[in-house]
């Protein structure tokens, strides 16, 4: 249906203005543009493709172009730009894994067309040298650059409007919150947009100077999703602590700040009882779900100088930095037992609100300094091996290294790798 309405309103507006030889030079000058930005980004963009989630829009930061060409452009050719822009984009980005009919590519299209349209009759009512740059600084090119900043809000929230109707009727179970999430992206689009302006006003008034344009496009693009990804491999996606390898070199680095001005340092590993019967019995996005849960409570449970992290599987690690003393250390980490034992979740399925699960974990406890302990590592086998001895002790339950725990073969030194994302997930 946004299809045919698409294809109905850009027949619509074609004919408003006439096309003359000065257009087809300027389409063709913007047309090449997007094709050059579009081969330099492509391999961010087919990563972007391949793992956008279902619920959230795409960003279509080749508006850059396609938003000039609403401005200074006839409709029909500002129509056409669109058209030509996703159809390169799609023939370049696609990702080869996902071939099939490129029906997300038709309707991202055919939404912004139908935003296009609409910021073309904005620009006919409102624009006296529509279509054209804005003029000169004058009190009437202020306004038209007014009239053309309400033409490009009205265009995003058409475009935005009709992707997450779609996306709500095709997945009604998605929260508001996750057709929102990704704010990063709305910045991205905005900026593509504020871009477009000022290609509008470069390509009417020296295109020579067109080739900043790309350049400052694929820099805003390639450092807008390199701080994605950056954020991305910090935070582990299942529970949203920080990852081993992130939470070990913020470790490490408090661990020299300790040694190097005389503090203390305590180290937590909390490992949950028997989470195999757990996801036997329940399923695994139901362990799934316990992860998240005891994630929340250990992150309400420490100060904001302690760092959490998904150790592996279902053991999370605790740096505490300064923690004063080892009484502390056990106070915490008793703590947080206490807490991870007061957490009742209701199993998928289940009718009687007095049948719910419980879980149970086990936690080891180190500090620096402390005789045999030189370095991060020697701490986090310590903790390991107080660990070790709380699960022989009976679980749920907590034990410190140098307190009465047996010494024991070493497990392992490096985080276990993390199970690959669940379909419920
Ligand atoms: P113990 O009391 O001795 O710790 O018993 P346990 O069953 O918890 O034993 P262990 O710590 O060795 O078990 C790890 C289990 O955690 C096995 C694995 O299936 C499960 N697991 C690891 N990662 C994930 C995950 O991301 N999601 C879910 N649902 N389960 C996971
Ligand atoms: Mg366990
Ligand atoms: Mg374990």
């Amino acid at each position: 249906m946004i299809v045919a309405a698409s294809v109905l309103a850009s027949s619509a507006t074609a004919t408003l203005v006439p096309i003359d030889d000065r257009d087809l030079v300027r389409f063709g000058v913007l047309l090449g543009c997007s094709w050059i930005a579009i081969e330099l980004t492509r391999h961010i963009e087919r990563k972007r493709e391949y793992w956008r989630s279902p619920t959230s829009g795409y960003i279509d930061t080749k508006s850059v172009w396609s938003f000039a060409a609403v401005i200074v452009l006839p409709p029909l050719l500002a129509s056409l730009m669109v058209v030509l822009t996703y159809t390169l984009a799609w023939w370049r980005i696609k990702p080869h894994a996902r071939p099939g009919l490129p029906h997300r590519w038709v309707f991202s299209c055919a939404t912004v067309l139908c935003g296009t349209q609409a910021a073309v009759v904005v620009l006919e009512v409102g624009m006296a040298s529509y279509p054209g740059a804005p003029g000169a600084a004058s009190m009437e090119g202020l306004a038209e650059f007014g009239v053309i900043a309400a033409a490009g809000v009205l265009r995003w929230a058409i475009n935005l409007g009709l992707v997450l109707v779609a996306i709500a009727l095709a997945s009604p179970t998605a929260r508001a919150r996750d057709l929102f999430s990704n704010i990063g992206e709305q910045v991205l689009e905005a900026g593509a947009l504020g871009l477009g302006l000022v290609t509008a006003a470069v390509v009417v008034n020296n295109p020579f100077v067109l080739p900043g344009v790309v350049v400052a496009m694929v820099a805003l693009h390639r450092g807008l999703l390199v701080h994605q990804y950056q954020q991305a491999s910090r935070f582990d996606a299942k529970t949203g602590l920080t990852t081993a390898k992130w939470w070990h070199e913020y470790a490490e680095q408090a661990f020299t700040q300790s040694r190097n001005r005389g503090r203390t340092m305590g180290l937590l590993i909390v490992d949950l009882d028997h989470f195999k019967a757990i996801n036997d019995t329940y399923g695994h996005p139901f362990g799934d779900r316990v992860l998240r849960s005891v994630a929340k409570e250990l992150l309400a449970e420490v100060r904001d100088e302690d760092a959490c992290g998904r150790w592996g599987g279902e053991e999370f690690v605790i740096a505490l930095p300064e923690v004063g003393n080892e009484h502390n250390v056990q106070r915490v980490a008793e703590r947080i037992r206490r807490r991870i034992q007061s957490v009742v979740l209701d199993p998928p399925g289940n009718d009687d609100s007095a049948d719910v699960v419980t879980i149970t974990a086990s936690v080891g406890g180190a500090i620096f300094p402390a005789e045999g302990i030189s370095s991060l590592d020697e701490l986090l086998l310590a903790a390991d091996t107080a660990l070790y001895a709380a699960k022989n002790g009976g679980r749920n339950t907590v034990r410190l290294n140098g307190a009465g725990a047996p010494t024991m073969p070493v497990r392992r030194a490096l985080p276990q790798q993390a199970e690959p994302p669940t379909a419920g997930a």
